[in-house]
Protein backbone atom coordinates (compact mmCIF):
# COMPACT_ATOMS: atom_id res chain seq x y z
CA UNK A 1 0.00 0.00 0.00
CA UNK A 2 1.09 3.47 -0.86
CA UNK A 3 2.33 5.74 1.90
CA UNK A 4 0.01 8.99 2.21
CA UNK A 5 -0.19 11.37 4.83
CA UNK A 6 -2.76 13.40 3.53
CA UNK A 7 -6.14 11.94 4.65
CA UNK A 8 -8.15 13.44 1.59
CA UNK A 9 -5.59 12.23 -0.94
CA UNK A 10 -5.67 8.47 0.74
CA UNK A 11 -9.54 8.32 1.26
CA UNK A 12 -10.83 10.99 -1.76
CA UNK A 13 -14.57 10.92 -0.49
CA UNK A 14 -15.12 7.20 0.14
CA UNK A 15 -16.09 6.77 3.67
CA UNK A 16 -17.68 3.02 2.55
CA UNK A 17 -15.56 -0.15 2.55
CA UNK A 18 -18.43 -2.71 0.44
CA UNK A 19 -17.55 -5.80 -1.29
CA UNK A 20 -13.65 -5.07 -1.53
CA UNK A 21 -13.42 -1.56 -2.63
CA UNK A 22 -13.76 1.95 -1.14
CA UNK A 23 -17.44 3.48 -2.16
CA UNK A 24 -18.72 6.91 -1.45
CA UNK A 25 -21.97 6.95 0.94
CA UNK A 26 -25.74 7.41 -0.11
CA UNK A 27 -26.75 8.88 3.08
CA UNK A 28 -28.43 12.00 3.52
CA UNK A 29 -26.11 13.78 5.53
CA UNK A 30 -22.59 14.45 6.10
CA UNK A 31 -20.22 14.22 8.78
CA UNK A 32 -16.90 15.41 9.55
CA UNK A 33 -13.64 13.97 11.29
CA UNK A 34 -12.39 16.12 13.77
CA UNK A 35 -8.54 17.04 14.83
CA UNK A 36 -9.46 17.36 18.74
CA UNK A 37 -5.85 18.42 18.99
CA UNK A 38 -7.05 21.51 16.92
CA UNK A 39 -10.75 21.67 16.60
CA UNK A 40 -10.42 21.65 12.63
CA UNK A 41 -12.69 19.07 10.07
CA UNK A 42 -10.01 16.92 8.19
CA UNK A 43 -11.79 14.89 6.35
CA UNK A 44 -15.60 15.00 5.38
CA UNK A 45 -17.54 12.43 4.17
CA UNK A 46 -21.08 11.52 3.08
CA UNK A 47 -22.54 8.82 6.30
CA UNK A 48 -23.82 4.94 5.46
CA UNK A 49 -27.99 5.28 4.70
CA UNK A 50 -29.92 1.83 4.68
CA UNK A 51 -28.95 1.02 1.01
CA UNK A 52 -25.22 0.91 2.13
CA UNK A 53 -26.14 -1.22 5.12
CA UNK A 54 -27.59 -3.19 2.75
CA UNK A 55 -25.31 -3.35 0.22
CA UNK A 56 -22.24 -4.30 2.22
CA UNK A 57 -24.57 -6.75 4.23
CA UNK A 58 -24.93 -8.30 0.70
CA UNK A 59 -21.78 -8.21 -0.06
CA UNK A 60 -20.48 -10.19 3.36
CA UNK A 61 -23.52 -12.74 2.46
CA UNK A 62 -22.42 -13.49 -1.21
CA UNK A 63 -18.68 -13.69 0.23
CA UNK A 64 -19.74 -16.63 3.00
CA UNK A 65 -20.00 -19.78 1.53
CA UNK A 66 -17.03 -19.30 -0.01
CA UNK A 67 -15.04 -18.10 2.65
CA UNK A 68 -16.49 -20.48 5.07
CA UNK A 69 -15.50 -23.14 2.72
CA UNK A 70 -11.66 -22.16 2.89
CA UNK A 71 -9.53 -24.42 4.86
CA UNK A 72 -7.80 -23.07 7.96
CA UNK A 73 -4.76 -22.91 5.99
CA UNK A 74 -6.09 -20.96 3.34
CA UNK A 75 -7.29 -18.11 6.07
CA UNK A 76 -4.31 -18.28 7.84
CA UNK A 77 -1.95 -17.48 5.38
CA UNK A 78 -4.21 -14.58 4.15
CA UNK A 79 -4.01 -13.31 7.86
CA UNK A 80 -0.32 -13.85 7.91
CA UNK A 81 0.29 -11.38 5.00
CA UNK A 82 -2.20 -9.04 6.84
CA UNK A 83 0.41 -9.13 9.54
CA UNK A 84 3.22 -7.88 7.00
CA UNK A 85 0.58 -5.28 5.58
CA UNK A 86 -0.01 -3.79 8.40
CA UNK A 87 3.40 -3.62 9.74
CA UNK A 88 4.36 -1.79 6.66
CA UNK A 89 1.94 0.66 7.13
CA UNK A 90 2.86 1.21 10.71
CA UNK A 91 3.68 4.61 10.91
CA UNK A 92 0.68 6.20 8.05
CA UNK A 93 -1.27 4.12 11.14
CA UNK A 94 -0.40 5.84 14.01
CA UNK A 95 -0.07 9.00 12.21
CA UNK A 96 -3.86 8.56 11.36
CA UNK A 97 -4.67 7.82 14.79
CA UNK A 98 -3.51 10.25 16.67
CA UNK A 99 -5.23 12.54 14.15
CA UNK A 100 -7.95 11.36 14.55
CA UNK A 101 -8.69 10.60 18.14
CA UNK A 102 -5.65 13.17 19.74
CA UNK A 103 -3.57 10.36 21.29
CA UNK A 104 -0.18 10.87 21.51
CA UNK A 105 1.66 9.13 19.19
CA UNK A 106 4.01 7.74 21.19
CA UNK A 107 0.85 5.33 22.47
CA UNK A 108 -0.46 5.10 18.80
CA UNK A 109 3.50 3.73 17.82
CA UNK A 110 4.20 1.82 20.98
CA UNK A 111 0.50 0.20 21.72
CA UNK A 112 -1.87 0.81 19.18
CA UNK A 113 -0.30 -0.40 15.97
CA UNK A 114 2.08 -2.98 16.96
CA UNK A 115 -0.82 -4.39 19.35
CA UNK A 116 -3.36 -4.55 16.03
CA UNK A 117 -0.27 -6.57 14.28
CA UNK A 118 0.48 -8.98 16.68
CA UNK A 119 -3.74 -9.70 17.31
CA UNK A 120 -3.63 -10.20 13.59
CA UNK A 121 -0.31 -12.72 14.01
CA UNK A 122 -2.00 -14.23 16.31
CA UNK A 123 -5.17 -14.95 14.64
CA UNK A 124 -3.56 -16.23 11.49
CA UNK A 125 -2.26 -19.01 14.01
CA UNK A 126 -5.43 -19.47 16.10
CA UNK A 127 -7.30 -19.77 12.63
CA UNK A 128 -5.06 -23.31 12.49
CA UNK A 129 -6.34 -24.33 15.99
CA UNK A 130 -10.46 -24.22 15.81
CA UNK A 131 -11.44 -27.74 16.93
CA UNK A 132 -14.36 -29.39 18.17
CA UNK A 133 -13.97 -31.47 20.98
CA UNK A 134 -13.90 -35.03 21.85
CA UNK A 135 -14.91 -38.08 19.29
CA UNK A 136 -15.97 -40.69 21.61
CA UNK A 137 -18.93 -43.17 22.20
CA UNK A 138 -21.15 -41.51 24.37
CA UNK A 139 -23.87 -44.10 23.57
CA UNK A 140 -22.21 -47.66 22.97
CA UNK A 141 -24.29 -47.32 19.55
CA UNK A 142 -23.29 -43.92 18.67
CA UNK A 143 -19.64 -41.89 17.77
CA UNK A 144 -20.30 -38.64 19.11
CA UNK A 145 -18.04 -36.10 17.62
CA UNK A 146 -18.23 -31.88 17.54
CA UNK A 147 -17.95 -29.73 14.53
CA UNK A 148 -17.29 -25.83 15.26
CA UNK A 149 -18.73 -23.91 12.60
CA UNK A 150 -19.02 -20.24 11.77
CA UNK A 151 -22.38 -18.35 12.68
CA UNK A 152 -22.37 -16.05 9.28
CA UNK A 153 -22.44 -12.53 8.33
CA UNK A 154 -21.66 -10.72 11.31
CA UNK A 155 -22.32 -6.84 12.15
CA UNK A 156 -20.14 -5.22 14.68
CA UNK A 157 -19.94 -1.64 15.91
CA UNK A 158 -17.08 -0.14 17.58
CA UNK A 159 -16.41 2.92 19.51
CA UNK A 160 -13.50 5.61 19.03
CA UNK A 161 -11.63 5.73 21.71
CA UNK A 162 -9.04 2.75 20.18
CA UNK A 163 -10.63 2.51 16.59
CA UNK A 164 -7.77 0.24 15.24
CA UNK A 165 -7.77 -1.73 17.93
CA UNK A 166 -11.41 -2.15 17.82
CA UNK A 167 -11.68 -2.82 14.68
CA UNK A 168 -8.91 -5.38 14.81
CA UNK A 169 -10.79 -6.99 18.06
CA UNK A 170 -14.10 -7.16 15.71
CA UNK A 171 -12.98 -8.57 12.42
CA UNK A 172 -10.08 -10.78 13.28
CA UNK A 173 -11.38 -13.55 15.04
CA UNK A 174 -14.78 -13.47 13.13
CA UNK A 175 -13.13 -13.84 9.87
CA UNK A 176 -10.08 -16.46 11.31
CA UNK A 177 -13.40 -18.76 12.31
CA UNK A 178 -14.91 -18.25 8.89
CA UNK A 179 -17.18 -15.61 9.09
CA UNK A 180 -18.03 -12.74 7.26
CA UNK A 181 -18.43 -9.09 8.22
CA UNK A 182 -19.53 -5.35 8.16
CA UNK A 183 -17.93 -3.47 10.67
CA UNK A 184 -19.73 0.12 11.80
CA UNK A 185 -16.44 2.28 13.50
CA UNK A 186 -17.53 5.47 14.80
CA UNK A 187 -18.28 7.96 12.89
CA UNK A 188 -15.55 10.24 14.89
CA UNK A 189 -12.57 7.87 14.47
CA UNK A 190 -13.63 5.81 10.85
CA UNK A 191 -10.26 6.30 8.89
CA UNK A 192 -7.71 3.69 10.57
CA UNK A 193 -10.35 1.04 9.83
CA UNK A 194 -10.93 1.69 6.31
CA UNK A 195 -6.86 1.53 6.25
CA UNK A 196 -7.20 -1.80 8.13
CA UNK A 197 -10.20 -3.61 5.57
CA UNK A 198 -8.01 -2.30 2.46
CA UNK A 199 -4.84 -3.58 3.79
CA UNK A 200 -6.85 -6.32 4.27
CA UNK A 201 -8.12 -6.87 0.22
CA UNK A 202 -4.44 -6.33 -0.45
CA UNK A 203 -3.26 -9.49 1.04
CA UNK A 204 -5.71 -11.31 -0.55
CA UNK A 205 -8.80 -11.61 1.80
CA UNK A 206 -11.66 -12.13 -0.87
CA UNK A 207 -13.69 -9.18 -1.81
CA UNK A 208 -16.63 -9.31 0.59
CA UNK A 209 -15.22 -10.46 3.70
CA UNK A 210 -14.79 -7.52 5.42
CA UNK A 211 -17.04 -4.61 4.63
CA UNK A 212 -17.15 -1.03 6.46
CA UNK A 213 -19.90 0.96 6.62
CA UNK A 214 -19.01 4.71 8.42
CA UNK A 215 -22.05 6.70 9.79
CA UNK A 216 -23.89 7.60 13.22
CA UNK A 217 -25.89 4.99 15.47
CA UNK A 218 -29.12 5.36 14.81
CA UNK A 219 -28.18 5.85 10.70
CA UNK A 220 -26.11 2.79 9.77
CA UNK A 221 -25.56 1.34 13.23
CA UNK A 222 -29.39 0.77 14.17
CA UNK A 223 -29.86 -1.03 10.38
CA UNK A 224 -26.95 -3.10 10.14
CA UNK A 225 -27.84 -4.79 13.97
CA UNK A 226 -31.42 -5.14 12.87
CA UNK A 227 -30.67 -6.28 9.39
CA UNK A 228 -32.55 -9.97 8.93
CA UNK A 229 -29.23 -11.62 6.96
CA UNK A 230 -27.20 -10.59 9.97
CA UNK A 231 -27.06 -13.50 12.46
CA UNK A 232 -24.76 -11.88 15.21
CA UNK A 233 -23.91 -8.82 16.49
CA UNK A 234 -20.76 -8.11 18.41
CA UNK A 235 -20.60 -4.42 20.21
CA UNK A 236 -18.51 -2.48 22.47
CA UNK A 237 -19.36 1.16 23.47
CA UNK A 238 -20.89 2.47 26.19
CA UNK A 239 -23.34 0.65 28.45
CA UNK A 240 -26.49 2.63 27.49
CA UNK A 241 -26.03 1.90 23.39
CA UNK A 242 -25.32 -2.01 24.46
CA UNK A 243 -28.90 -1.93 26.20
CA UNK A 244 -30.59 -0.76 23.03
CA UNK A 245 -28.30 -3.13 20.41
CA UNK A 246 -29.36 -5.78 23.09
CA UNK A 247 -32.82 -5.02 22.01
CA UNK A 248 -32.86 -4.74 18.40
CA UNK A 249 -30.72 -8.07 18.71
CA UNK A 250 -33.58 -9.65 20.59
CA UNK A 251 -36.00 -9.09 18.14
CA UNK A 252 -33.82 -11.46 15.33
CA UNK A 253 -33.29 -13.81 18.25
CA UNK A 254 -29.17 -13.14 17.36
CA UNK A 255 -26.18 -13.97 19.04
CA UNK A 256 -24.73 -10.94 20.77
CA UNK A 257 -21.49 -10.10 22.62
CA UNK A 258 -21.47 -7.05 24.42
CA UNK A 259 -17.90 -5.21 25.72
CA UNK A 260 -19.03 -2.33 27.59
CA UNK A 261 -18.10 0.24 29.56
CA UNK A 262 -15.63 -0.18 32.72
CA UNK A 263 -15.01 1.90 36.15
CA UNK A 264 -11.93 -0.04 37.05
CA UNK A 265 -11.14 0.00 41.24
CA UNK A 266 -6.94 0.00 41.79
CA UNK A 267 -6.68 -1.44 45.52
CA UNK A 268 -3.33 -0.67 47.15
CA UNK A 269 -2.81 -2.88 50.54
CA UNK A 270 -0.54 -1.45 53.00
CA UNK A 271 2.54 -3.49 52.61
CA UNK A 272 1.92 -2.37 48.50
CA UNK A 273 5.71 -1.21 47.06
CA UNK A 274 4.01 2.36 47.32
CA UNK A 275 6.08 4.11 44.38
CA UNK A 276 5.18 1.37 41.73
CA UNK A 277 1.42 1.85 43.21
CA UNK A 278 1.93 5.78 42.55
CA UNK A 279 3.32 5.52 38.82
CA UNK A 280 0.99 2.68 38.06
CA UNK A 281 -2.17 4.37 38.93
CA UNK A 282 -1.35 7.41 37.25
CA UNK A 283 -0.32 5.53 33.98
CA UNK A 284 -3.10 3.60 34.29
CA UNK A 285 -5.66 6.79 35.50
CA UNK A 286 -3.85 8.84 32.16
CA UNK A 287 -3.80 6.43 29.35
CA UNK A 288 -5.15 7.17 26.35
CA UNK A 289 -6.54 10.28 28.34
CA UNK A 290 -8.67 8.18 30.78
CA UNK A 291 -10.61 6.95 27.77
CA UNK A 292 -9.90 3.58 27.95
CA UNK A 293 -12.52 0.93 29.47
CA UNK A 294 -9.96 -0.22 31.93
CA UNK A 295 -8.50 2.66 33.21
CA UNK A 296 -8.19 3.12 36.47
CA UNK A 297 -10.69 5.43 38.17
CA UNK A 298 -10.94 4.40 41.51
CA UNK A 299 -8.11 3.92 43.61
CA UNK A 300 -8.68 2.40 47.46
CA UNK A 301 -5.96 2.61 49.69
CA UNK A 302 -5.19 0.92 52.86
CA UNK A 303 -4.93 3.92 55.60
CA UNK A 304 -1.69 3.42 56.48
CA UNK A 305 -0.47 4.69 52.94
CA UNK A 306 -2.98 6.84 51.83
CA UNK A 307 -1.79 10.34 52.74
CA UNK A 308 1.30 9.19 50.92
CA UNK A 309 -0.28 7.46 48.19
CA UNK A 310 -2.59 10.89 47.25
CA UNK A 311 0.75 13.00 47.68
CA UNK A 312 2.63 11.05 45.34
CA UNK A 313 -0.23 11.09 42.54
CA UNK A 314 -1.01 14.86 42.46
CA UNK A 315 2.89 15.53 42.51
CA UNK A 316 3.02 12.82 39.54
CA UNK A 317 0.16 14.49 38.00
CA UNK A 318 1.42 17.97 37.85
CA UNK A 319 4.52 16.80 35.72
CA UNK A 320 2.63 15.64 33.01
CA UNK A 321 2.93 17.74 29.68
CA UNK A 322 0.16 18.21 27.65
CA UNK A 323 0.61 19.68 24.15
CA UNK A 324 0.40 18.42 20.54
CA UNK A 325 -0.41 14.97 20.19
CA UNK A 326 1.77 14.60 17.49
CA UNK A 327 4.62 15.63 19.41
CA UNK A 328 6.85 12.47 20.46
CA UNK A 329 7.24 14.40 23.98
CA UNK A 330 4.19 15.01 24.63
CA UNK A 331 2.35 12.58 27.48
CA UNK A 332 -1.35 13.69 27.77
CA UNK A 333 -3.26 14.84 24.55
CA UNK A 334 -6.88 15.97 24.27
CA UNK A 335 -9.82 14.26 24.79
CA UNK A 336 -12.01 12.98 21.87
CA UNK A 337 -13.64 16.28 21.69
CA UNK A 338 -14.69 19.38 23.05
CA UNK A 339 -18.47 18.24 23.87
CA UNK A 340 -16.94 14.71 25.65
CA UNK A 341 -14.19 17.62 27.56
CA UNK A 342 -16.87 19.46 28.50
CA UNK A 343 -19.36 16.27 29.77
CA UNK A 344 -15.92 15.38 31.79
CA UNK A 345 -15.31 18.86 33.31
CA UNK A 346 -19.30 18.63 34.23
CA UNK A 347 -18.51 15.80 36.48
CA UNK A 348 -15.88 17.25 37.92
CA UNK A 349 -18.02 20.32 38.78
CA UNK A 350 -20.60 18.35 40.37
CA UNK A 351 -18.27 16.72 42.40
CA UNK A 352 -16.94 19.89 44.26
CA UNK A 353 -19.67 20.09 46.04
CA UNK A 354 -18.78 16.18 47.90
CA UNK A 355 -15.34 15.97 46.85
CA UNK A 356 -12.42 17.88 47.20
CA UNK A 357 -10.45 18.62 43.94
CA UNK A 358 -6.44 18.23 45.25
CA UNK A 359 -5.49 19.08 41.25
CA UNK A 360 -6.12 19.64 38.13
CA UNK A 361 -10.02 19.97 37.41
CA UNK A 362 -9.82 22.63 34.57
CA UNK A 363 -9.10 22.80 31.32
CA UNK A 364 -5.89 24.47 29.99
CA UNK A 365 -5.98 27.73 28.42
CA UNK A 366 -3.10 29.86 26.48
CA UNK A 367 -2.01 27.29 23.34
CA UNK A 368 -4.03 24.39 23.94
CA UNK A 369 -7.46 26.49 24.31
CA UNK A 370 -8.83 25.32 21.18
CA UNK A 371 -8.19 21.80 21.91
CA UNK A 372 -10.11 19.69 23.71
CA UNK A 373 -7.49 19.07 26.48
CA UNK A 374 -8.16 18.66 30.30
CA UNK A 375 -5.69 18.64 33.03
CA UNK A 376 -4.99 15.25 35.13
CA UNK A 377 -7.57 15.41 38.10
CA UNK A 378 -7.00 14.30 41.20
CA UNK A 379 -10.58 13.82 43.57
CA UNK A 380 -10.36 12.72 47.32
CA UNK A 381 -13.32 12.56 49.75
CA UNK A 382 -15.63 11.50 47.29
CA UNK A 383 -18.28 9.38 48.58
CA UNK A 384 -18.69 5.63 48.11
CA UNK A 385 -22.39 6.41 46.32
CA UNK A 386 -21.47 9.41 44.48
CA UNK A 387 -21.61 9.75 40.35
CA UNK A 388 -17.45 10.21 40.66
CA UNK A 389 -16.88 6.60 42.01
CA UNK A 390 -20.19 5.12 40.01
CA UNK A 391 -20.57 6.30 37.12
CA UNK A 392 -17.97 6.10 34.04
CA UNK A 393 -16.52 9.42 33.36
CA UNK A 394 -14.00 8.30 30.72
CA UNK A 395 -11.99 11.78 30.81
CA UNK A 396 -7.81 11.76 32.98
CA UNK A 397 -9.87 11.77 36.46
CA UNK A 398 -8.94 9.76 39.11
CA UNK A 399 -11.20 9.57 42.63
CA UNK A 400 -8.70 8.08 45.96
CA UNK A 401 -10.64 6.73 48.90
CA UNK A 402 -9.28 5.00 52.09
CA UNK A 403 -9.82 1.55 53.50
CA UNK A 404 -9.16 -0.04 56.85
CA UNK A 405 -9.79 -3.91 56.55
CA UNK A 406 -9.15 -5.96 53.60
CA UNK A 407 -12.51 -7.33 53.05
CA UNK A 408 -13.73 -3.67 53.16
CA UNK A 409 -11.56 -2.85 50.30
CA UNK A 410 -12.02 -5.22 48.35
CA UNK A 411 -15.75 -5.21 48.76
CA UNK A 412 -15.98 -1.74 48.04
CA UNK A 413 -13.78 -2.21 44.69
CA UNK A 414 -16.74 -4.41 43.46
CA UNK A 415 -19.50 -2.37 44.42
CA UNK A 416 -20.32 -0.39 41.30
CA UNK A 417 -22.46 -1.57 38.38
CA UNK A 418 -19.18 -2.32 36.32
CA UNK A 419 -16.82 -5.46 36.19
CA UNK A 420 -14.80 -5.14 33.72
CA UNK A 421 -10.91 -4.59 34.96
CA UNK A 422 -9.65 -4.34 38.57
CA UNK A 423 -6.26 -4.21 39.57
CA UNK A 424 -4.84 -5.00 43.34
CA UNK A 425 -1.29 -3.97 44.80
CA UNK A 426 0.43 -6.09 47.26
CA UNK A 427 3.47 -7.71 48.37
CA UNK A 428 1.62 -10.48 49.77
CA UNK A 429 0.76 -13.20 48.12
CA UNK A 430 -1.90 -14.46 49.98
CA UNK A 431 -3.44 -11.35 50.18
CA UNK A 432 -3.33 -11.38 45.99
CA UNK A 433 -4.52 -14.54 45.77
CA UNK A 434 -7.56 -13.51 47.81
CA UNK A 435 -7.81 -10.55 45.91
CA UNK A 436 -7.66 -12.19 42.49
CA UNK A 437 -10.54 -13.94 43.36
CA UNK A 438 -12.76 -11.65 45.88
CA UNK A 439 -12.70 -8.58 42.75
CA UNK A 440 -15.29 -8.81 40.33
CA UNK A 441 -14.14 -8.30 37.05
CA UNK A 442 -12.86 -9.90 33.56
CA UNK A 443 -9.23 -9.10 34.43
CA UNK A 444 -7.57 -8.62 37.70
CA UNK A 445 -3.80 -7.56 37.01
CA UNK A 446 -1.74 -7.83 40.20
CA UNK A 447 1.11 -5.19 40.37
CA UNK A 448 0.38 -3.53 37.42
CA UNK A 449 -3.05 -2.36 35.62
CA UNK A 450 -3.30 -1.88 32.01
CA UNK A 451 -1.39 -4.65 30.21
CA UNK A 452 -3.07 -6.20 27.55
CA UNK A 453 -1.91 -10.10 25.67
CA UNK A 454 -3.07 -11.21 22.23
CA UNK A 455 -3.63 -14.85 24.03
CA UNK A 456 -5.36 -14.22 26.86
CA UNK A 457 -9.26 -13.04 26.90
CA UNK A 458 -10.61 -9.59 27.29
CA UNK A 459 -14.31 -9.37 28.46
CA UNK A 460 -16.61 -8.11 31.43
CA UNK A 461 -19.00 -9.09 33.98
CA UNK A 462 -22.16 -7.39 35.02
CA UNK A 463 -23.22 -4.12 33.13
CA UNK A 464 -19.53 -4.51 31.45
CA UNK A 465 -21.41 -7.02 29.38
CA UNK A 466 -20.39 -10.44 28.21
CA UNK A 467 -18.20 -12.14 25.88
CA UNK A 468 -15.12 -12.24 25.06
CA UNK A 469 -12.39 -10.63 22.50
CA UNK A 470 -8.77 -11.84 21.71
CA UNK A 471 -7.56 -15.37 22.64
CA UNK A 472 -9.04 -18.53 21.91
CA UNK A 473 -12.24 -17.33 24.11
CA UNK A 474 -12.87 -15.15 21.47
CA UNK A 475 -14.31 -18.41 19.25
CA UNK A 476 -16.55 -19.02 21.45
CA UNK A 477 -18.31 -16.08 20.20
CA UNK A 478 -17.87 -16.29 17.03
CA UNK A 479 -18.72 -20.41 16.24
CA UNK A 480 -21.62 -22.68 16.58
CA UNK A 481 -21.01 -26.10 18.36
CA UNK A 482 -23.07 -28.70 16.05
CA UNK A 483 -22.93 -31.82 17.93
CA UNK A 484 -22.98 -34.85 15.22
CA UNK A 485 -24.18 -38.44 16.58
CA UNK A 486 -23.45 -41.16 13.93
CA UNK A 487 -25.28 -44.59 14.46
CA UNK A 488 -22.38 -46.90 14.13
CA UNK A 489 -24.50 -50.49 14.58
CA UNK A 490 -26.40 -50.47 10.73
CA UNK A 491 -29.53 -51.87 12.57
CA UNK A 492 -32.94 -51.17 11.40
CA UNK A 493 -34.79 -51.77 14.72
CA UNK A 494 -32.65 -50.33 17.16
CA UNK A 495 -33.66 -50.88 21.23
CA UNK A 496 -34.60 -47.44 21.92
CA UNK A 497 -37.67 -47.81 19.09
CA UNK A 498 -39.15 -49.86 21.74
CA UNK A 499 -40.19 -46.72 23.38
CA UNK A 500 -42.22 -46.27 20.19
CA UNK A 501 -43.00 -49.84 19.33
CA UNK A 502 -43.43 -51.33 22.43
CA UNK A 503 -42.63 -55.77 21.66
CA UNK A 504 -44.30 -55.22 18.43
CA UNK A 505 -41.71 -57.36 15.75
CA UNK A 506 -40.30 -55.29 13.47
CA UNK A 507 -41.78 -55.34 10.03
P1 LIG B 1 -20.99 4.75 22.28
O1 LIG B 1 -21.76 3.67 22.95
O2 LIG B 1 -21.52 6.13 22.31
O3 LIG B 1 -20.80 4.40 20.73
C1 LIG B 1 -20.21 3.18 20.34
C2 LIG B 1 -20.63 2.89 18.91
O4 LIG B 1 -22.04 2.68 18.89
C3 LIG B 1 -20.35 4.01 17.91
O5 LIG B 1 -19.94 3.42 16.70
C4 LIG B 1 -21.71 4.66 17.75
O6 LIG B 1 -21.90 5.29 16.50
C5 LIG B 1 -22.62 3.44 17.86
N1 LIG B 1 -24.01 3.72 18.23
C6 LIG B 1 -24.49 4.75 18.97
N2 LIG B 1 -25.83 4.64 19.08
C7 LIG B 1 -26.20 3.53 18.40
C8 LIG B 1 -27.44 2.89 18.15
N3 LIG B 1 -28.59 3.38 18.62
N4 LIG B 1 -27.44 1.76 17.41
C9 LIG B 1 -26.29 1.24 16.92
N5 LIG B 1 -25.09 1.81 17.12
C10 LIG B 1 -25.04 2.93 17.86
O7 LIG B 1 -19.52 4.65 22.88
P2 LIG B 1 -18.27 5.58 22.55
O8 LIG B 1 -18.55 6.90 23.18
O9 LIG B 1 -17.95 5.51 21.11
O10 LIG B 1 -17.10 4.80 23.33
C11 LIG B 1 -16.90 4.91 24.67
C12 LIG B 1 -17.54 3.76 25.43
O11 LIG B 1 -17.04 2.52 24.94
C13 LIG B 1 -17.21 3.78 26.90
O12 LIG B 1 -18.37 3.48 27.65
C14 LIG B 1 -16.19 2.65 27.05
O13 LIG B 1 -16.10 2.09 28.33
C15 LIG B 1 -16.67 1.69 26.04
N6 LIG B 1 -15.59 0.76 25.67
C16 LIG B 1 -15.63 -0.51 26.15
C17 LIG B 1 -14.62 -1.41 25.84
C18 LIG B 1 -14.64 -2.83 26.36
O14 LIG B 1 -13.85 -3.62 25.91
N7 LIG B 1 -15.52 -3.17 27.29
C19 LIG B 1 -13.56 -1.01 25.02
C20 LIG B 1 -13.55 0.29 24.54
C21 LIG B 1 -14.58 1.17 24.87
Amino acid sequence: MKHVTDVAERFGAAAQFVGGRAVEGTGESTFSVVDPASGQPVWTYRTAGRDDVDAAVAAAKAAFPGWAAATPGERSQVLYRLSRVLEDLAGDLARTETLQCGKPIRLSTEFDVPGTVDNTAFFAGAARHLEGRAAAEYSADHTSHVRREPIGVIGSVAPWNYPLQMAAWKILPAIAAGNTIVLKPSELTPLTSLMFAAAAVEAGLPDGVVNIVTGTGPEAGEPLVAHPDVAMTSFTGSTAVGRRIAELAAGGVKRLHLELGGKAPFVVFDDADLAAAVHGAVAAALINGGQDCTAATRAYIQRPLYDAFVAGVADLMQDVRLGDPADPGTDLGPLISAAHRDRVAAVVERARAYADVVTGGAAPGGALADGAYYRPTLLTGAPQDSEAVQREIFGPVLAVLPFDADDEGLALASDTPYGLAASAWTRDVYRAGRASRALTAGCVWINDHIPIVSEMPHGGAKASGYGKDMSLYSFEEYTQVKHVMSDNTGVARKDWHRTVFADRSHR
